[in-house]
């Protein structure tokens, strides 16, 4: 703390990443990232951009990025907005639609950065304890007098909620913004997307970092009626123009219409999760149904903490949350078969010894 710091920084209290390690033979299952890489197309895409553009400005509108996605859900591009990694739009979110005073509503189990914005901006929120299954109690985020704000699938969960629930919540706030995070939608089913001709109060937000392979070039986007986007597009217009960079707004774009390899590599996650469900339940786990490129699980006789310990000391890294009603579980993400392997190798010992 000092004197020199703004009421701002001082009420601050910042996220913490999953750690990022950067050594050849971990085995890293800890921050959801997608275990293939991204697309040729991507690559030869930069590489483009990168011999040709880079001394120009790239464009503050990304207009021809936010066409390619809004195609995808039937949506204008006036009805789809970019930035920075979701994390950026969801920011932006929360100063574009949420009011200091006006407490908005989330889930007591969930993405972590959700206080950590309301902090920052001052907003007041309260939890909404999930049911013991951890599914959503539906009618506790109805009438909120800021907003609501969950993501589907839920993180850490990995459960996720039919939409006919979401559009219960969307119709029961109708003079307030409800954000659906769906950040792992792609490894679900249904997106909130589709719903929103119907409700010009619904703000659906997702990222190319897990499904497309993205997550070091920090491409998010938001979906909405025209007047949400516009809000969104002011307050980056009052911030920064050029949020995103001409590489990622090019390599954003192939990702997209690279369809058959983004089918490809979600159909290969999809498939090493059921199988990572069922051996984990052979081996005395607990697994929570996923619809996420991970799951979350816990044993019947080993901590979560010592199991998170344990395998680090092996070389492998999960996630472990040092929360109450989640400090049982541990949260591991689908890598490719190879590494889920090494993974069941590793817990067959901790569990035999
Ligand atoms: N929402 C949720 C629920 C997440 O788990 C994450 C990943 N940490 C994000 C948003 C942010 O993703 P990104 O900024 O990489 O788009």
């Amino acid at each position: 703390m000092s004197k020199f710091w703004s009421s701002m920084v001082k009420r601050t209290e910042p996220y913490v990443p999953g750690e990022q390690v950067i050594q050849q033979d971990i085995v890293k299952l800890n921050t959801n990232e997608n275990p293939y890489p991204p697309s040729p197309k991507v690559v030869e895409a930069i590489r483009v951009e990168m011999e040709r553009n880079l001394q120009l400005y790239p464009s503050p509108t990304a207009d021809d990025l936010r066409k390619t996605i809004g195609r995808q859900y039937g949506l204008a591009a006036e009805e789809v907005f970019v930035g920075n990694g979701s994390d950026e739009v969801l920011a932006f979110s929360f100063m574009a639609f949420f009011e200091p005073g006006q407490p908005i509503r989330f889930p007591d189990v969930t993405y972590s950065f959700y206080p950590v914005y309301a902090k920052l901006f001052d907003i007041p929120y309260e939890e909404v304890a999930l049911n013991t299954d951890f599914t959503l109690p539906v009618d506790k985020f109805f009438r909120s007098e800021g907003g609501v704000i969950l993501p589907n699938p839920n993180a850490p969960t990995s459960l996720y909620a039919e939409l006919d629930l979401i559009e219960e919540i969307v119709k029961n706030n109708p003079d307030r913004v409800v954000i659906i995070d769906e950040a792992y939608i792609d490894f679900a089913s249904r997106s909130a997307a589709e719903m929103i001709h119907q409700y010009d109060n619904l703000l659906v937000v997702q990222t190319t970092s897990k499904s497309r392979s993205l997550a070091g070039l920090r491409v998010g986007f938001a979906m909405g009626s025209p007047s949400l986007i516009e809000a969104l597009v002011r307050i980056k217009d009052s911030f920064n123009s050029y949020t995103l960079d001409r590489l990622a707004l090019v390599g954003a774009q192939a990702a997209f219409e690279d369809e058959a390899y983004f089918n490809e590599t979600t159909a290969k996650i999809i498939a090493t999760r059921e199988q990572v469900t069922v051996e984990l339940g052979q081996l005395g786990f607990t697994v929570l149904p996923s619809q996420a490129n991970f799951v979350f699980a816990r044993h019947e006789r080993i901590s979560a903490e010592s199991l998170y310990d344990e395998l680090k000391k092996e070389g492998i890294l999960v996630r472990y949350f040092n929360k109450p009603g989640i400090d049982n579980y541990v949260r591991i993400t689908i890598g490719t078969d190879k590494r889920m392997a090494r993974l069941f190798e590793t817990l067959k010992e901790i569990l035999t010894t």
